[in-house]
């Protein structure tokens, strides 16, 4: 038996905010007179394939965003875009990227159910302070994690780096094992919150897991207790009780 979970951290980008159908929402009304299918997949593919290159060294941030928009309307039939038509589309672009911030909608429910079990809760992002607390307030939970919204940038270390983790336990005045990470990359959330002495969950919302099914997913292949779910958290909290 371990000890009892008083207190529940979580990732935000693609665990509580939606931002993959906030970008592809905001492409295709960027391009209202595309085929809004052709736009959504190749806005995801460029995305994907710009970020990469960012991420090995190649491009800047800013060059990895002109760079898919000038990519995008190319292929939309606008070819030689140059860097201030991509700047002013991705002005557009960001406005409408921002007003889709939606949480899923398992998010309200959860945060219920396991503030009812008397929990305490807390953030922990690889991103900069000031944009995720933005994306917390405009989604309704801010003040449910006011006290404790740990993001990387201000923290000086990143996920899974255990430091940033144990900094979210010393903010809520909890012992790693008292305290629950959920997130939706299974190495930087779950596996990362584990190695610093949490109970690590992976949230796995497309089930693409091997584990042994959903549920508690205890045992699963994964090696962590895997959920598809938010709303699988208070049952994974009650049996730890
Ligand atoms: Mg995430």
């Amino acid at each position: 038996m371990g000890t009892s979970i008083a207190a529940v951290l979580f990732d935000l980008d693609g665990t509580l905010l939606d931002h993959d159908t906030a970008a592809v929402r905001a492409a295709t009304e960027c391009w209202p007179d595309a085929d809004a299918a052709f736009v959504e997949r190749r806005w995801t593919e460029l995305t994907d394939a710009f970020v990469l290159r960012m991420v090995q060294g190649e491009l800047t941030q800013t060059e990895q965003r002109r760079g898919r928009a000038i990519a995008l309307a190319g292929e939309l039939g606008h070819p030689g875009w140059d860097d201030a038509t991509a700047d002013a589309w991705l002005a557009g672009y960001r406005v409408r990227y921002k007003a889709h911030w939606t949480a899923y909608p398992d998010v309200g429910p959860a945060f219920e159910e396991l503030a009812a079990r008397g929990l305490r809760f807390g953030i922990v992002t690889n991103g900069d302070g000031a944009a995720q607390r933005a994306k917390l307030e405009h989604i309704g939970v801010l003040s449910h994690v006011a006290d404790c919204v740990i993001a990387s940038q201000e923290a000086g270390v990143a996920k899974p780096d255990a430091a940033i983790f144990a900094a979210a336990c010393a903010r809520l005045g909890q012992a790693p094992g008292a305290v629950l990470h959920v997130g939706d990359r299974l190495d930087t959330d779950a596996r990362g919150a584990a190695a610093a002495g949490l109970t690590g969950v992976w949230l796995d919302r497309a089930d693409t897991g091997t584990g042994s099914g959903t549920g508690t997913g205890i045992g699963s292949a994964v090696g962590v207790p895997r959920v598809v779910s938010l709303a699988e958290l208070a049952a994974l909290v009650d049996a730890r009780r």
